[in-house]
């Protein structure tokens, strides 16, 4: 009898680019992790330690140049339909409706839209909080509401997994706090497993099962640290002693120097 395999599992992965001097750049080295089915991880580190690079890897946009990602135990050699993916800035098509945002990637593949596929674009409209604004244009959305656009977009092909890489940090500090409870909303919803990538680390407590703590540049796993803070998480939990002790040893571990080994 095999184990069902994770969603997502790093085996000994390590990426160096080309630098602008030709020289290479070890952006990730020995990274290994799983991510299980259904569960929210948070991909916690400074910027530059590669933790863009760590999502278009499992994005299957770029090959690892040592070890191996896996995808339900599958070794990822191409982007895949499976994969749901949320970017820092949403890049939304101005000349079209917030409908035909949403429905763009199946125009795109397929060359035309379904009329089903229009019908589940309004759905996770409405799941988002904008059933109200098919018809707009994004230059009419706030920052939130445009994310919230990105976020249904990335939902319409009903992916397995959903890659968010700091989806949030363009947004204020209330609409960043409003999308984070919405975003929990959403997965208690529509159960995925979640890769949140943030520099937040307040944001990546009240989220996530597991939070993997990332060295500087080349990005190694310094810890993996599960947040045992009950759910449904609320306003409240961010003053939970528990949530305060999460982050403060978090903190630490952020900045200290490697233990030499
Ligand atoms: P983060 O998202 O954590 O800020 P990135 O994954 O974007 O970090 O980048 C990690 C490191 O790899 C950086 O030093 C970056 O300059 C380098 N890097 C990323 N992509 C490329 C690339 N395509 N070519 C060369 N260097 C790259
Ligand atoms: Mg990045």
């Amino acid at each position: 009898m095999s184990r069902t395999p994770p969603a997502v599992r790093f085996r000994d992965v390590g990426q160096r680019f080309q630098g602008a001097d030709g020289r290479p750049v070890a952006a990730l080295d020995g990274l290994s992790f799983e991510i299980g089915r259904h569960e929210f991880l948070a991909v916690l580190g400074p910027s530059g330690c590669g933790k863009s690079t760590l999502l278009r890897l499992i994005a299957g946009l770029i090959k690892p140049t040592a070890g191996q990602v896996e995808i339900f135990g599958r070794p990822v050699t191409e982007p895949r339909d499976e994969i749901g993916i949320v970017f820092q800035k949403p890049t939304l098509l101005p000349w079209f409706d917030v409908l035909g945002n949403v429905t763009f990637p199946m125009r795109h593949k397929h060359g035309r839209v379904t009329d089903a596929e229009r019908a589940r674009a309004r759905e996770l409209l409405a799941l988002v909080g904008l059933a109200d604004f098919a018809g707009r244009r994004p230059d009419e959305l706030s920052g939130g509401m445009q994310q919230r656009v990105g976020i249904a977009r990335a939902l319409l092909h009903d992916p397995d997994i959903l890659l968010m890489d700091e989806p949030f940090s363009a947004l204020d500090a209330l609409s960043r706090d409003e999308m984070s409870f919405e975003l929990l909303r959403i997965w208690t919803e529509r159960p995925k497993t979640v890769l949140f990538i943030t520099h937040a680390i307040p944001e990546a407590l009240l989220l996530a099962d597991r939070v993997v703590v990332m060295s500087g540049r080349p990005g190694r796993v310094r810890e993996i640290l599960p947040v045992p803070l009950a759910r449904p998480r609320s306003m409240a939990t961010l003053s939970e002693p528990a949530f305060h002790d999460l982050a403060r040893h978090i903190r630490g571990r952020l900045f200290s120097r490697p233990v030499a080994a």
